[in-house]
């Protein structure tokens, strides 16, 4: 069963991926910002990571390239706003695998999972 690791701010958002990730068999943690994701990622070592761009402490971009610096292979895919296209991009130069826009496309983001997973 593949692990995933959730990281948004927004508890709701944290629910709802949770329940749409379990519903289709996937496990999942979750973590609440970017500098819990770092530290989670390293425990857990989960299979892919969905994860917001615009959080506290530490945010979505500084994240991932920590995760990247820590994992090479690191499947990160992001969560991001209408209007955010110039996070998009240096998130895809920092390795991510997709992104997905909030408000998020159920289908959407179990595709760009599939995707990142291989
Ligand atoms: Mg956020």
């Amino acid at each position: 069963m593949y692990k995933i690791m959730i990281v948004d701010d927004a508890q709701f958002m944290r629910v709802r991926l949770s329940k749409l990730l379990t519903g289709h068999g996937y496990e999942v943690v979750e973590a609440e910002n970017g500098e819990q994701a770092v530290q989670t990622y390293r425990s857990i070592k989960p299979d892919a990571v969905l994860m917001d761009v615009t959080m506290p402490e530490k945010d979505g971009l500084e994240a991932l390239a920590e995760i990247r610096g820590y994992d090479n292979q690191a499947k990160v895919v992001m969560l991001t706003a209408l209007g955010q296209e110039s996070m998009v991009l240096q998130a895809v130069q920092a390795g991510a695998k997709d992104y997905v826009v909030k408000p998020f496309d159920p289908d959407r983001v179990l595709r760009a999972l599939q995707k990142a997973l291989g």
